[in-house]
């Protein structure tokens, strides 16, 4: 049972509202599962994330926890150990107001694969990847709620709004809390392509992926 919090302020009702709605959907469609994963939503000066030990499944707008943009608890139930990093975005890239991290399967998959480009760890098979993931760093490993995750993570935020964490899972972010949750499952997406194919798929070239690129900026 997740201890409530009633003291959402009067502009975060509608984010904490759409925070449960997006965990449940991701939860029924399979992307989360048991107590993994984890995701916030900035507003203003304060983040709300899914506490620790939460499911997606039975997160509600009265069960998330608040910390300031320092991480620093402010209340509710305890914050996810995770929210370390859902902060390095956050002051990484100041235009980002969502963040969803996930064990999804495909993805976490790929994240245990040797690492060929610390860059970028996905052949692009779609164009809709191409256009909305730059690149897909790898984030060296650390335990889970090691301080020291926090640093790579913000060094990845510079070049792109998805990664994976090394033997862990992906995190996206976005200016919406749909953007973010959107990457997700397009990299959730493309993941699974890339183990269908067994490495028989013929990516796009890189005259194409320019092109898409280009195409999606103007
Ligand atoms: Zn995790």
């Amino acid at each position: 049972m997740i201890e409530e919090n009633e003291n959402l302020q009067v502009n975060e009702i509608e984010s904490a509202r759409e925070i449960a709605q997006t965990a449940q959907s991701l939860f029924r469609r399979g992307y989360s599962f048991g107590t993994a994963g984890n995701i916030s939503v900035r507003v203003g000066e304060r983040i709300l994330v899914s506490p620790t030990n939460s499911s997606f499944e039975d997160l509600t707008e009265h069960s998330l926890s608040v910390v300031d943009l320092t991480g620093k608890f402010l209340e509710g139930p305890a914050p996810s150990k995770e929210t370390h990093f859902h902060i390095a975005l956050y002051e990484q890239r100041p235009e980002i107001r969502a963040v969803v991290h996930l064990h999804s399967t495909y993805a976490t998959a790929v994240s245990c694969l040797p690492v060929t480009d610390p860059n970028d760890a996905l052949p692009v098979f779609t164009p809709y990847f191409a256009m909305r993931i730059p690149c897909l760093p790898v984030v060296p490993y650390l335990r889970p709620g090691h301080r020291g995750l926090a640093d790579s993570v913000r060094q990845a935020a510079r070049l792109s709004p998805a990664m994976l964490l090394k033997n862990h899972g992906p995190i996206t972010s976005g200016k919406t809390l749909r953007e973010a949750s959107a990457l997700a499952e397009e990299l959730e997406e493309q993941a699974k392509l890339y183990f269908l194919l067994r490495g028989s798929g013929e990516v796009l070239t890189s005259e194409q992926i320019a092109e898409l690129r280009e195409t999606s900026r103007s």
